[in-house]
């Protein structure tokens, strides 16, 4: 499959990856808008959020609840925040879901 992100997964673009279990993976952004910023992603490609199933809530929990164990790890229980883009209008650039953390600056609201 053509997606930066199964790639990534597969190990066959690298990746400054730091945490892996049997449903996703979190790496550091390449291009960090703060001194945190990493991704978490399902191992399963899910295009965008408008193609949620269903069988995907307990997935979607789990990316959650990872996040803020990870931002917590990184340093980041004094504020994070999390973003998850749906399609170009909200600045979706890679098709397979994907929830940045961002953490470590003053953030602003609301997003530009
Ligand atoms: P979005 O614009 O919400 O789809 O976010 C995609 C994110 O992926 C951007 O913040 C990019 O900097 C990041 N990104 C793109 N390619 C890579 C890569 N090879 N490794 C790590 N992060 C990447
Ligand atoms: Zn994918």
């Amino acid at each position: 499959m053509d997606c930066l992100f199964c790639k990534i997964v597969a190990g066959d673009i690298p990746a400054r990856k730091f945490y892996e279990d049997e449903q996703v993976i979190a790496f550091h952004d390449i291009h960090p808008q703060a001194p945190v910023h990493f991704l978490l992603i399902p191992k399963k490609h899910i295009r965008t959020f408008n193609d949620l199933e269903e069988d995907d809530k307990a997935l979607l929990g789990h990316i959650t609840y990872t996040a803020q164990r990870l931002a917590k790890e990184l340093g980041c229980e004094g504020g994070f925040r999390m973003v998850m883009n749906c399609n170009p209008l909200a600045g979706q650039s890679v098709y397979h879901i994907h929830m940045h953390v961002l953490g470590q600056r003053q953030m602003a609201w609301p997003p530009g």
